[in-house]
């Protein structure tokens, strides 16, 4: 993995000619991480560099993130990106007729989860097309979430998926759905050949397994166990990203080391 704000990296430049599709996971990596998730906000310096990108035709902004595409909408405010959400089930791909049927299994899901969890202890999330079980105190372990996650398995039925998060477990009621298929059906869609994706969570691996070396994939913190091959320090410095992700459409990248917290 390579620090990717180093003075002598120009993987960027890259994006100057061929039409790129940028995404990016929300939780952790576009907004702060926070205790309660209804909490999650983006910092207004992101907001803004989001919408100078976006005005770029090389550019393809979208978000791809385990949250609904209402609860997302409500953090990204008036920004036109495309979202995908729910680890892809909520997508522009989702079949109608599938999407019910996911609908109706995740209220299934959350009310026998709700008999079996303290909500003392657990926070249980219907989020329409996928259900997550929060751990209400932070900072989990990952041994404690694949209990939890060895818990939850007993209530799945043939098709349905887990997906560890931090201080989270997700279920999804199709395991044929992950954000590296939803990143790769936008990339279909659009006509890109071209990508680069930020991500922070063990839901982002999907992505970072993507065999295909036209993908820039970063990691938000250094970690020895993804498959990303770029890492950013901290959430913070995404906006040092954004502000070169600006550069290199308007003025070429130069000096690539700058600290924008
Ligand atoms: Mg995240």
């Amino acid at each position: 993995m390579k620090y990717l704000l180093n003075s002598n990296n120009n993987i960027l430049n890259k994006l100057k000619t061929k039409n790129t599709l940028l995404a990016f996971d929300l939780d952790g990596t576009l907004s702060p991480l926070v205790d309660d998730p209804s909490n999650a906000y983006i910092p207004d310096t992101t907001k803004c560099l989001l919408a100078k990108i976006n005005k770029f035709k090389k550019y393809k902004v979208a978000i791809i993130t385990g949250r609904s595409i209402a609860s997302t909408k409500k953090i990204l405010g008036e920004l036109p990106l495309t979202i995908i959400g729910n680890h892809g089930l909520e997508s522009f791909y989702a079949k109608i007729e599938e999407k019910e049927k996911w609908k109706k299994r995740c209220l299934i899901l959350s009310s026998n989860l709700k008999d079996i969890f303290d909500q003392n202890e657990f926070f249980i999330e219907n989020k329409k097309y996928s259900v997550s079980v929060h751990f209400i105190k932070k900072n989990r372990s990952n041994s404690t979430i694949k209990k939890l996650a060895n818990t939850i398995k007993p209530l799945l039925v043939k098709n349905e998926a887990i997906i560890l998060g931090k201080n989270v477990v997700n279920i999804l009621p199709s395991n044929k759905s992950n954000k590296g298929f939803a990143l790769k059906q936008i990339m279909k869609k659009y006509n890109l050949h071209q990508a680069l994706f930020v991500g922070d969570d063990n839901t982002d691996e999907s992505i970072f397994e993507i065999k295909k070396k036209d993908i820039i994939k970063i990691k938000i913190g250094m970690s020895r166990n993804s498959s990303a091959t770029f890492y950013l320090k901290n959430q913070k410095e995404i906006n040092s990203l954004l502000k070169l992700l600006n550069d290199v459409q308007t003025q070429g990248i130069n000096f690539l080391c700058m600290n924008m917290d």
